[in-house]
């Protein structure tokens, strides 16, 4: 990837380049009412356009779109599926530099990590394209010999996927990618923090040859009216959503009433534990990485640093002194480590975290206030000798701040990992592989990184239990969730008229 110096006139060019409507049936077009909404850059609180407001007439329409093309679309062959998800891929991987600059002006992140995130993004669509022509069945006989058993996977129906703002590519794209290759329809949420990714990933889709309908996509104001409208609907068949656990659990009660079928990839509180016999450097370097990916924004942000106390004190001024070295700035900058949190509400709820846990006794090791100025900046900070019982403990900080506490045994390092409501994403730092193994069959956690502070990939099936969430995204499980399994009982052939009977 080639790195495009980023200019006051280039952020307006590639701005220019991204739709502002809504994509209905294969057409943009304004909301009903006209009405239109504000996108900020959080860097510097400037407004980086308007795009139009979806409302409750909008998203009936999206549905009936995405109703009228579900035939045809589960009809084109699966090659012919994979083809387009391809295109797909090369045209983001062409234009990966747009994509980054438009990530990093909405959700704030540095280009590098954009850059990062096009690459995770896109990548869910090759995987996908290459799943879509392995969607495989089973066929074979009962066991008493009388009948023949054909199981087959066929496209659930017309989706409604609801994606948040952290990863605004790349949480579409783990979506949107397996919709289509199982042959489903679908209405597409993007969060109103950062909708343009989504809008210029939509004309990306329609450029690689998705049909009209097939991918509609409704930004909006107001997320609720546009739920609201779809999951009573008969038509609609499966809601995907990726956000926080209280909307989840909101959007769980509203889809039962219809009985839908739904994937939900909600908040975390990964612990990330070191044991004594870790290679505490690589510990730091994995901790970085699983606390200051997107600013601590990630669903999989390492939240509890749990350390084994004879190295906590090593390990501590590690974190600490990589911590203090960030540069934090607007992302379009070079030298910009960490960007600002997503609004002024994100900022100061991680400041009173902070605050609580100060007071509570935890003690400052680096970082611990707002920048000063525009923008919505954090210090990166690293809290030790934080109380077992403290809220920052418990709550999903979302914001560079890592809070550390220590253990004695392996049984604690357990049972404090386990004491959370939440359960996606956990780390694990030690050079004892039966201790890796009976750690992780003891935690009650979607996924685990062992001596490993990045885990998400589009081969992997990503997840969580407890309140974490239902389904997995990537992976071969990645397409389950978008099929529902058919049986065909089909009578033995040998005892059907003509036939010889049966042996035996
Ligand atoms: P959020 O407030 O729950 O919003 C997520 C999406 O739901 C947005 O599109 C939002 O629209 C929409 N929404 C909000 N209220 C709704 C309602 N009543 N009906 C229908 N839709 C509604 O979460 P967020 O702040 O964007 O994202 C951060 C959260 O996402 C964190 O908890 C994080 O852990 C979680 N997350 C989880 C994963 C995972 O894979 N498990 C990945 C990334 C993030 P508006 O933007 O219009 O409010």
């Amino acid at each position: 990837m080639v790195a495009v110096p980023v200019t006051r006139e280039r952020e307006q060019q590639v701005l220019t380049t991204v739709p502002r409507g809504l994509l209905i049936g294969g057409a943009w077009r304004e909301s009903s009412g006209g009405r239109t909404f504000t996108v900020e850059d959080p860097a510097t609180g400037a407004v980086l356009g308007e795009v139009a407001d979806a409302s409750r007439e909008d998203a009936v329409a999206a549905l009936d779109a995405a109703a009228a093309a579900q035939g045809s679309w589960m009809r084109t062959a699966p090659r012919r599926r994979a083809e387009i998800l391809r295109r797909a891929f090369e045209i983001v991987t062409e234009r990966a530099e747009d994509f980054a600059l438009v990530i990093t002006l909405e959700m704030g992140k540095p280009l590098a990590e954009a850059r990062g995130e096009v690459v995770y993004g896109a990548e869910f669509l090759r995987w996908f394209a290459e799943e879509a022509v392995r969607d495989y069945g089973r066929y074979g006989p009962s066991p008493e010999g009388t009948s023949r058993l054909l199981v087959q996977r066929r496209p659930v129906g017309p989706c409604l996927l609801i994606t948040p703002w952290n990863f605004p590519l790349a949480m579409a794209t783990r979506k949107i990618a397996p919709a289509l290759a199982a042959g489903c329809t679908m209405v597409v949420k993007p969060a109103k923090l950062t909708p343009l990714t989504t809008l210029l990933f939509a004309q990306v889709l329609i450029e690689a040859g998705v049909p009209a309908g097939v991918v509609n996509v409704l930004p909006s104001g107001s997320a609720a009216a546009i739920s609201g409208a779809l999951l009573p609907d008969p038509r609609l068949r499966k809601l995907s959503f990726t956000g926080s656990t209280p909307v989840g659990r909101r959007l769980l009660i509203d889809a039962a009433q219809n009985v839908l079928r739904t994937s939900m990839e909600l908040g975390g509180n990964a612990p990330f534990l070191v044991f004594d016999d870790a290679d505490i450097p690589a510990a730091v370097a994995g901790a970085m990485a699983a606390k200051m990916r997107n600013m601590g924004e990630a669903c999989t942000a390492a939240n509890r640093f749990l350390v084994h106390r004879p190295v906590a004190e090593e390990f501590a001024a590690g974190l600490s002194a990589a911590m203090g070295a960030l540069r934090t700035g607007r992302g379009t900058l070079p030298e910009t480590q960490v960007g600002p949190l997503i609004d002024a509400g994100a900022r100061d709820d991680v400041d009173a975290l902070v605050a609580k846990a100060v007071d509570a006794g935890a003690v400052v090791s680096t970082g611990g206030r707002a920048v000063d100025g525009g923008g919505y900046f954090y210090e990166p900070t690293v809290l030790t000798d934080v109380p077992h019982d403290a809220e920052i403990l418990k709550e999903e900080i979302f914001g560079p701040v890592a809070p550390m506490t220590t253990f004695d045994t392996e049984e604690e390092a357990i049972r404090l990992a386990n004491d959370t409501e939440y359960g996606l994403a956990s780390y694990l730092f030690t050079r004892d592989y039966a201790r890796m193994m009976r750690v992780t069959e003891q935690i009650e956690y979607g996924m685990v990184g062992f001596n490993a502070g990045v885990i998400s990939n589009a081969a992997a099936p990503f997840g969580g239990v407890k309140q974490s969430g239902l389904g997995r995204e990537g992976g071969a499980e990645g397409l389950a969730e978008y099929t529902a399994t058919q049986y065909v009982g089909i009578a033995d052939p040998f005892a059907m008229p003509g036939g010889p009977g049966r042996l035996g």
